[in-house]
């Protein structure tokens, strides 16, 4: 019995296999159908997207998986032109990667092209072979990209491959695959079958957690210069190792939208050169003549402009490519195919076939130009006689290393100063001044290889050439990173020399403490890494002096008396300072010479806290991720995410901290019962932190006393405007992220580690009142900023305004932050504000 069952399951399992082999069989036989036929003629047998994937391209969302598959598939079938490098992964582990597409010959010198590329940015080597990048998808939701991305790459290997004679093509995919795929997969879950044009239904209408930003709901777009990102980190090496003649970066905009390619609109930055503008124009009278042949719309010249220094068309632009967006009208609402606003119907395959098509336009100018390029390109990188020559900063060794780990990252050389003194513009007076240096003052020269990029970041105030911008018009990193900064148009000379790190601690067992300094945000990380460790610390509210050396407010202060329970107290301090190099100084005694004793009520512990973030609806996307970025990232504390759809039924109480990040639509949110809610919370014992838009929501409010400031008009009359001037009017009311000079209170807990001035980027108008007490940054009456555009309206206003603010409330507090510290966490010297906000108010 046990025999025949075993044949008969044999039987089975045969039959089985004939039954695969034979569906296998069949498989083949269709695709050696659809190959022989119509590619009898080519000599290539290489499947095109559509055949590969088993579907049409363009009548479904591929996977970012698949879309590797492909790539992959590719550089094994045509191997001789075709490389991949992975380069990297993703947050939520996906792999990001390059394909290197060529002719045969190119690819098997692929080394040497690179080489002579790199060579021409030292003025020397023969270059002769244009370099293309294509970056696909950096907004997951513009989700055309990756689509069109292989059918580029497709045609390339087939019926455009005579443009790489000459050419080598750098594709990346897809930048933000996290991005994609949460876009990609959301509209596979809720997409009609067939899909739904009507843009009533669900599939076209993503939610809260859209697709557009990667894990972490950042930009990328907006992070090629500060690099926060993983995505964006990994990249850049990549970036720097072939420096492109050109990168295009695809995107997608609105559905209405006609098609947008280069040129780009005003501002230009100066330093982009006549022959990158006038390229531009050859590139776009290349794509026109392609979409006129088609009949199909586009516009040039508008609403994309080339000034921030963080995008896929400017970095590339200021590293001497012609660096260019293109749009698409799509993005996240579009889906497979969607009615627009005239009654056509916008389908993915039309998005994909705009999008190839300016794609192997710009392949094919390169080709056609290659010499000029290469020509042009050396140009670039000789060197320029800007009027800052070097950059000189002096300020805390914390500081210093995190601009230095993101100048390595740019490829961007520093030196060290000699003992002296230099002349040129300050920027903490914005007056021509001198500055006294050291071997620790840090020296940066616009005379190297990354001179251009060096000035566009570094200089105080980037000159704008007109005021219609799409982003923000300020970021100078001296003021960025809080450092003491001269621009001297002279060279100023530097010597041998590096700064000197704190060296580790040596534990002294008998010691009754430690002391060490708080003044940055690699000391927020030490605090944090001990707090998570179990390490009691208590930081001081006054200066004190002891064994003749002086320490600030804020200073943290590690005794054995509040460890004595915590066996490995020694050996987990000992490890934590030596792996953030922070120097911690022994103390024998808890007596000061002046000041408060260690046993003062002065002498705080720091409150391991339980932090909550509020997510969805009304906050913002952006705003949220970057507080989930700081925490997770940066600060490395946990925090615990409270959605705005279950948040009203959780017992804060469990929490010391919630933060309500910037965001739209507070007023909804914040109803009397959620208002009452945290009243009570508040005055319980818990600290709100109020970002941005969040504040609007309690201005005014009975208990809050926070009050916006009324408009102040400049005259009674309303003239007439020109209807065609409308939107410069409107200008005059915007801000549209400058930098402010602020007054501080150093003396506050909210300001520990400060000095008496910060450097704020304000992202918008809104002012409010100075508090009755607990007002901490403020601007006084100098309402002009430093840097970045302020219209003249807008600036009136922010005369006597609150940048940020602690009001108590029964045993409670909230903190108020008009501007974003952590705005696309580039801004490194506000990050300490928001730290002391989690552990040093009380
Ligand atoms: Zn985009």
């Amino acid at each position: 019995m046990v025999e025949r069952i075993k044949q008969w399951v044999s039987y089975l399992i045969l039959s089985f296999e004939i039954l695969i082999f034979m569906t296998d069989f069949m498989k083949l036989f269709l695709r050696c159908i659809i190959f022989i036929l119509p590619l009898g003629i080519l000599a290539q047998q290489l499947q095109s997207p559509s055949e590969f994937l088993g579907y049409e391209l363009g009548t479904q969302f591929t996977r970012h998986h698949e879309v590797v598959d492909y790539y992959q598939y590719l550089s094994e079938t045509a191997s001789d032109r075709v490389q991949l490098q992975v380069y990297g992964k993703t947050n939520e582990r996906r792999p990001l990667l390059l394909a290197f597409v060529s002719s045969a010959t190119n690819m098997q010198n692929l080394e040497a092209i690179r080489e002579e590329q790199l060579k021409s940015t030292e003025g020397t080597g023969n270059a002769t072979k244009a370099i293309v990048w294509l970056s696909y998808n950096v907004h997951g939701n513009e989700s055309v990209s990756t689509e069109a991305s292989m059918q580029t790459i497709y045609e390339l290997l087939t019926s455009k491959k005579a443009y790489l004679e000459n050419t080598v093509v750098i594709i990346d995919p897809c930048i933000n695959p996290d991005g994609r795929d949460r876009y990609v997969n959301w509209y596979n879950q809720y997409k009609n079958t067939p899909n739904q044009v009507n843009p009533d239904s669900k599939e076209h209408h993503e939610g809260w957690w859209s697709g557009r930003s990667n894990h972490y709901m950042f930009d990328l777009n907006r992070d090629w210069a500060w690099l926060t990102q993983v995505e964006s980190q990994q990249r850049l090496i990549m970036y720097n190792q072939w420096l492109p003649h050109i990168h295009v970066d695809f995107h997608e905009q609105g559905v209405d939208n006609p098609y947008f390619f280069a040129p780009s609109a005003e501002p230009f930055h100066e330093v982009i050169t006549n022959f990158q503008r006038s390229f531009q124009e050859t590139l776009g009278r290349n794509h026109a003549k392609y979409f006129d042949a088609n009949g199909w719309f586009y516009f040039t010249k508008e609403r994309f402009d080339l000034f921030y220094p963080s995008y896929g068309d400017t970095y590339p632009t200021y590293n001497g490519a012609i660096g260019m967006t293109y749009e698409q009208g799509g993005s996240g609402r579009a889906g497979l195919g969607v009615i627009t606003g005239i009654g056509d119907t916008l389908t993915l395959r039309d998005r994909i076939a705009h999008h190839q098509t300016t794609g192997l336009s710009t392949v094919e100018v390169a080709a056609n130009n290659a010499a000029q390029l290469n020509e042009e390109f050396r140009k670039f990188y000789q060197p320029k006689n800007y009027k800052y020559k070097s950059y000189v900063l002096n300020g805390d060794g914390d500081k210093m290393e995190v601009l230095i780990q993101l100048l390595e990252q740019h490829g961007i050389n520093y030196g060290w100063a000699k003992e002296g003194v230099v002349k040129g513009f300050l920027y903490k007076t914005g007056k021509s001044g001198s500055l006294r240096t050291s071997k620790q003052t840090m020296v940066i020269s616009t005379n190297q290889k990354k001179g251009t990029l060096v000035k566009v970041l570094f200089e105080p105030n980037a000159k704008l050439s007109d005021s219609l911008t799409y982003d923000i018009t300020a970021w100078s990193l001296p003021h960025a990173y809080g450092l003491d900064a001269l621009a001297s148009e002279s060279m100023v000379a530097t010597g041998l020399s590096s700064l000197d790190f704190d060296s580790a601690m040596t534990p002294d067992p008998n010691a009754y403490g430690y002391i060490t300094d708080w003044n940055s945000m690699k000391d927020a990380r030490f605090l944090a890494a001990l707090l998570e460790k179990g390490i009691r610390v208590r930081h001081a509210q006054k200066p004190f002096t002891l064994d003749g050396k002086s320490y600030q407010r804020g200073s943290l202060i590690i005794t054995r008396g509040d460890n004595q329970n915590n066996k490995k107290f020694l050996p987990i301090l000992e490890e934590t300072a030596t792996s953030f190099r922070k120097q911690l100084t022994a103390t024998q005694t808890g007596f000061v010479d002046q000041g408060k004793d260690f046993g003062s009520g002065s002498v705080r512990m720091v409150p391991h806290v339980k932090v909550g973030v509020l997510s969805g609806d009304p906050a913002s996307t952006l705003r949220f991720g970057e507080i989930w970025h700081f925490f997770e990232k940066q600060l490395h504390y946990p925090l615990t995410v409270l959605d705005a759809d279950y948040i009203k039924r959780v017992d804060l109480s469990k929490y010391n901290v919630l933060i309500l990040p910037d965001g739209r639509g507070y007023s909804r949110f914040i109803d009397e019962s959620m208002l009452g809610q945290l009243k009570e919370w508040v005055a319980n014992g818990g600290r709100l932190i109020a970002m941005g838009g969040a504040i609007g929501a309690i201005d005014g409010k009975e208990g809050f006393g926070i009050k916006s400031k009324e408009k102040k008009k400049d005259s009674t009359e309303t003239d007439v405007e020109l209807y065609e001037n409308a939107q410069r009017e409107r200008m005059k009311q915007a801000i549209t992220g400058a930098i402010f000079k602020t007054k501080v209170d150093p003396t506050h807990p909210l300001a520990f580690g400060y000095g008496d001035t910060y450097f704020t980027l304000k992202l918008g108008n809104d002012g409010y009142e100075y508090l009755n007490s607990g007002t901490v940054a403020y601007i006084e009456n100098e309402t002009k900023p430093v840097a970045g555009f302020a219209g003249s309206e807008a600036q009136k206003k922010m005369g006597k305004t609150l940048v940020f603010g602690v009001e108590g409330h029964g045993r409670g507090q909230v903190v108020y932050m008009v501007d974003n510290p952590l705005f696309r966490g580039f801004w490194e010297n506000g990050k300490l504000f928001f730290a002391n906000a989690l552990f040093m108010v009380d």
